[in-house]
């Protein structure tokens, strides 16, 4: 016997028509690439939202054709959340720290059809449109009189001109809540970037989780800033959890600096504020340099990488705000587990209550987890035992777009890379990344294109890049390497030679000769050995 109870689809076009209905004059406040602070509501958004969908309906799209964005967070991206999605077209958050060649690759594989850019990306646009093939129109995320001309960009408009003609009234269509909704590609660490294809359903129970109380604790009396950017992640699915709750949201735009963050915390009043490590980093310096202080910050949601204690103890002890640990991935929509104290912990010493925070925190409904060694028998949650971590769920992927490499699932479960402890409580703790990626500041470096740069080099007989850890950026990279017989490059000359070939950040911080680099059976650099034999080395840039 079925249930009598309406069927309805889990659509996120159904976020943005609840957020203007119920919450219509709460407030989205954006820092812009123009320098000033806007101030729109929900009502704005979703009539706005509207627009977009039916300038989408005008160009020659078909149902699930991907309509990128290489944008800042702010409320013109906001509408391209809902107005792309609510359609049933898929929107794709491209990164703009990557590599043009990388942009171009991404944007290729995705068979975008058209592309929405902050002017402040311009100059990407203009070095990579030609290469761009499936790509047919640009549009400009700005007002028709800041245009800029001879761009050389075809058919190139603003964003305003292109969705301000179109009416405001428009019926967002029903369809299967499975169909894609947002696609973000995660970086290649061993050949090309993959995508993880969200659905309109994973979307929409991921956003119920992420405004949990337990996890990130939204609701229609918070303000909270997603400084995690709208193009990695959907900024951690912030912007359709704080539509579901009606919460007021502050975007800070470009100005991603400590003291732009800080100042903007304070003159809109934000409670609860999202970013990876190297973003409170930065503003925690600022603060002490100037003797600031927090009038309305309650909670921070530290995730991406590993939070270190001090800057756990640093908001809480000092500030007075409570650090929530998080941890997921791009595969996971991301969120995974958030760590918030159990009431038993709360009597706790504080030296006690800091063991627990450092963890990565519990798994919330939805996200099933398991430790497992390495013939795959599951690990006790002991604290203690370490082994690969597992999950799966309803917004954790099952394949990657155009299902290449084969499915990444173990029995149903996808595997993380990362390896990990669980307590008894159901704390998860990652205790080592599996993979040998570099992060710095929030955004991954993969080793192998530092080395296969390096291996470019005349004089270059082999080159091991690894990770070392680096006072903000959290690590940096380094590249070990091995000379030809008898060829000679100094470490300027090979740093230089990475010059145009990859991002700035991406570039190695110091080059160092060695003779060998120790190689394991079968062949393979064994990056554990060289890390022992550079124990002792010390970044120039730390
Ligand atoms: P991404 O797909 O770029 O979001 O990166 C996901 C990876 O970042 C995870 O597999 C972890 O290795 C790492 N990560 C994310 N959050 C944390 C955290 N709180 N602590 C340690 N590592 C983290």
């Amino acid at each position: 016997m079925l249930g009598l109870m309406q069927s309805q689809e889990l659509l996120i076009s159904s976020l943005i028509d609840f957020a203007e209905r119920h919450h219509g004059d709460a407030e989205i406040v954006s820092r812009r690439v123009e320098g000033d602070l806007h101030r729109t509501t929900y009502k704005d958004v979703a009539r706005r939202s509207r627009q977009v969908a039916n300038a989408l309906d005008r160009l020659d799209l078909a149902f699930s054709d991907r309509v990128a964005t290489l944008a800042w967070n702010g409320y013109r991206h906001l509408e391209m959340y809902f107005g792309v999605s609510g359609t049933g077209r898929v929107l794709h958050t491209l990164n703009p720290r990557l590599h043009p060649d990388q942009v171009v690759w991404i944007a290729n594989h995705a068979e975008d059809q058209v592309l929405c850019f902050d002017l402040s990306f311009l100059p990407i646009i203009k070095a990579v449109h030609a290469r761009c093939t499936t790509i047919k129109h640009y549009i400009a995320l700005c007002d028709a009189d800041a245009l800029p001309g001879d761009t050389g960009i075809p058919g190139l408009q603003s964003y305003e001109a292109w969705m301000g003609a179109q009416p405001s009234t428009y019926t967002w269509p029903s369809f299967d809540e499975n169909s894609a909704s947002s696609m973000c590609y995660t970086s290649g660490t061993t050949g090309n970037p993959k995508a993880a294809l969200y659905s309109h359903r994973s979307t929409v129970l991921h956003a119920f989780a992420v405004a949990l109380p337990d996890s990130l604790s939204l609701s229609a009396r918070e303000c909270i800033m997603p400084v995690v950017p709208m193009f990695h992640v959907n900024a951690w699915g912030l912007p359709y959890a704080a539509a579901m709750t009606g919460a007021k949201m502050v975007f800070p735009g470009p100005a991603m600096d400590g003291k732009s963050i800080y100042d903007l915390i304070e003159a809109e009043g934000v409670l609860c504020a999202a970013g990876v490590p190297t973003i409170w980093q930065m503003m925690l310096t600022h603060m002490e340099a100037n003797g600031l202080r927090f009038n309305t910050l309650k909670r921070t949601v530290i995730g991406g990488s590993a939070c270190p204690p001090a800057m756990i103890s640093t908001f809480n002890e000092k500030y007075g705000v409570e650090v929530i640990h998080a941890w997921g991935m791009t595969e996971m929509s991301p969120l995974g587990t958030s760590c918030i104290l159990k009431s038993k912990h709360l009597a706790m010493s504080a030296e006690d209550q800091m063991k627990v925070r450092l963890k990565q925190g519990r798994g919330i409904f939805g996200v099933d987890m398991k430790i497992v060694d390495g013939e795959g028998r599951e690990l006790p949650w002991d604290g203690k035992a370490y082994g690969d971590l597992l999950v799966k769920g309803p917004w954790i992927i099952s394949d990657y777009f155009k299902g290449e490499g084969g499915s990444p699932l173990v029995d149903g479960w996808f595997p993380t890379g990362d390896v990990a402890t669980i307590d008894p409580d159901g704390y998860m703790q990652i205790t080592d990344r599996s993979k040998d990626v570099i992060k710095s500041g929030g955004e991954w470096i993969s080793s192998i294109d530092v080395e296969n740069i390096a291996m470019a080099h005349p004089a270059v007989a082999m080159a091991a890049c690894i990770g070392m850890k680096h006072p903000k950026w959290d690590e940096r990279p380094i590249v070990a390497v091995v000379k030809k017989p008898g060829a000679e490059v100094t470490r300027e000359e090979l740093i230089a030679f990475y010059e145009g070939k990859t991002a700035k950040w991406q570039i190695p911080d110091d080059v160092v000769f060695v003779d060998a680099i120790p190689l394991g059976a079968t062949g393979k650099m064994m990056k554990t050995r060289l890390r022992d034999v550079l124990k002792d080395y010390k970044l120039p840039t730390a």
